[in-house]
């Protein structure tokens, strides 16, 4: 019978049912550690109560009504996220490429406001920011770009962490800087601090909007409840979605007032964005995630991962060349395939992402207690020992 599905994934031969906390379940009943956690998605892991709660409680209410009516579960998000990230303003979208268009709208509402009649975004090279026409073109890997221009105008990249280049790339049509403050899809490249402020001050010199993409490094990940708190640094917008539902599509595109006084009444809208049952998830997730305690743990859980990979590395120093992150956003950069060590990890029992060609990155929800991480350890010991064992790797000399 001929696949009903459109071929836009190479997917695993792999199928998971049920889920618990940090693991998986495949249909074949094989138990996984899962450290993906459905792409920085299920920070709460699976079937989370609070989050099972939410889901069943609200359906049994009100799933959807539109914006054309108040929703008291977004009003109620949107004051909590706007006190909790120092924005003031807040458009739910229902993932993270759509965020991210609210973002650009923003931005180019800023140029527009200036009297910038065809207002530019400054990106970074290896960014990803979503796969709409707009978000495709801002993210800078063309592989994603192949065959279906023609794209949308309005973007420079620059490669990311080049102080030299984005200063050079401000042009009088320059009308925002668009980044992740750590960069995801792109292997988890971290910027030192410094960077993100020296932006900050570029964009206050210039007039521009500082956009940070937290889709990925937001809502927990990396200890803070969004990665740019580790830098003190403050964006005129932000994006988050991925892990703000647990695995519930939603996003967010988080303001300043003033970087929000472009979005007058229909210049945006969303028929889903920010509906009910959406909102009564993203409500019990930031209520458990934003507390200071469960932050406090992921970043200790954070530090042990990395200690405990970082031993793994060392005795298999032929095949990892690198431990890199920040809580728990980690990537193992290898000198092998990517791919190859993740198939070996799924054979172990464990599920990781390629980030690149040869990055690996683990990212298991943010529950995940030490004696998991324990057990990841062992399974990505034990995984990488296989794949030495199927082809040796060559000593210098
Ligand atoms: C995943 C991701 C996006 C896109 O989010 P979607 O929900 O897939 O549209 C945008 N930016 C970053 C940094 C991401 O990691």
């Amino acid at each position: 019978m001929p696949d009903s599905l459109m071929t836009t994934y190479t997917r695993l031969p792999v199928t998971f049912d049920r889920g618990a906390g940090a693991w998986l379940w495949d249909s074949a009943g094989k138990k996984y550690l899962d450290a993906v956690s459905g792409v920085a998605v299920c920070g709460l892991g699976h079937a989370h109560p609070a989050v099972t709660k939410a889901i069943c409680e609200q359906a049994g209410k009100l799933v959807h009504t539109s914006n054309l009516y108040g929703i008291a579960n977004q009003q109620a998000l949107g004051d909590r996220l706007t006190q909790l990230s120092g924005m003031d303003k807040v458009f739910f979208s229902n993932s993270g490429a759509e965020a991210n268009e609210a973002a650009i709208k923003l931005a180019r509402l800023h140029g527009h406001n200036k009297g910038i009649a065809i207002p530019t975004i400054v990106v970074a090279e290896k960014s990803f920011h979503g796969r709409t026409l707009a978000t495709l073109t801002a993210t800078g890997n063309p592989k994603y770009a192949e065959g279906v221009g023609p794209l949308p105008d309005g973007f420079d990249q620059v490669p990311f962490g080049d102080l030299k280049a984005v200063a050079a790339a401000i042009r009088p049509e320059t009308a925002a800087i668009m980044i992740e403050p750590i960069q995801g899809e792109g292997g988890i490249r971290l910027v030192p601090a410094s960077f993100l402020r020296e932006l900050r001050a570029l964009c206050d010199k210039h007039g521009l909007l500082l956009v940070f993409d937290e889709i990925q490094s937001g809502v927990g990940r990396t200890g803070k409840l969004f990665a740019y708190e580790w830098s003190g640094v403050s964006p005129d917008v932000m994006t988050v979605a991925k892990g703000i539902g647990g695995g519930f599509p939603m996003g967010a595109c988080l303001a300043t007032a003033d970087a929000a006084k472009g979005m007058t009444t229909g210049i945006h809208g969303t028929t889903f964005g920010g509906n009910p049952l959406a909102m009564a998830v993203g409500k019990a997730v930031i209520d458990i995630v934003s507390d200071e305690a469960f932050l406090a743990r992921v970043r200790d859980a954070g530090i042990y991962m990395k200690q405990r990979l970082a031993s793994v590395a060392d005795s298999h120093s032929g095949t990892v060349a690198e431990v890199r992150g920040e809580g728990l956003l980690v990537v193992l950069r290898c000198v092998v395939p990517a791919a190859d060590v993740v198939a070996a990890l799924r054979d172990h029992g464990m599920l990781a992402a390629a980030a690149s060609d040869n990055v690996v990155r683990l990212l298991p929800p943010l529950i995940v207690t030490n004696a998991e991480i324990d057990e990841a350890v062992a399974r990505l010991d034990a995984a990488l020992t296989t794949i030495e064992q199927a082809a040796p790797v060559a000593k210098a000399g």
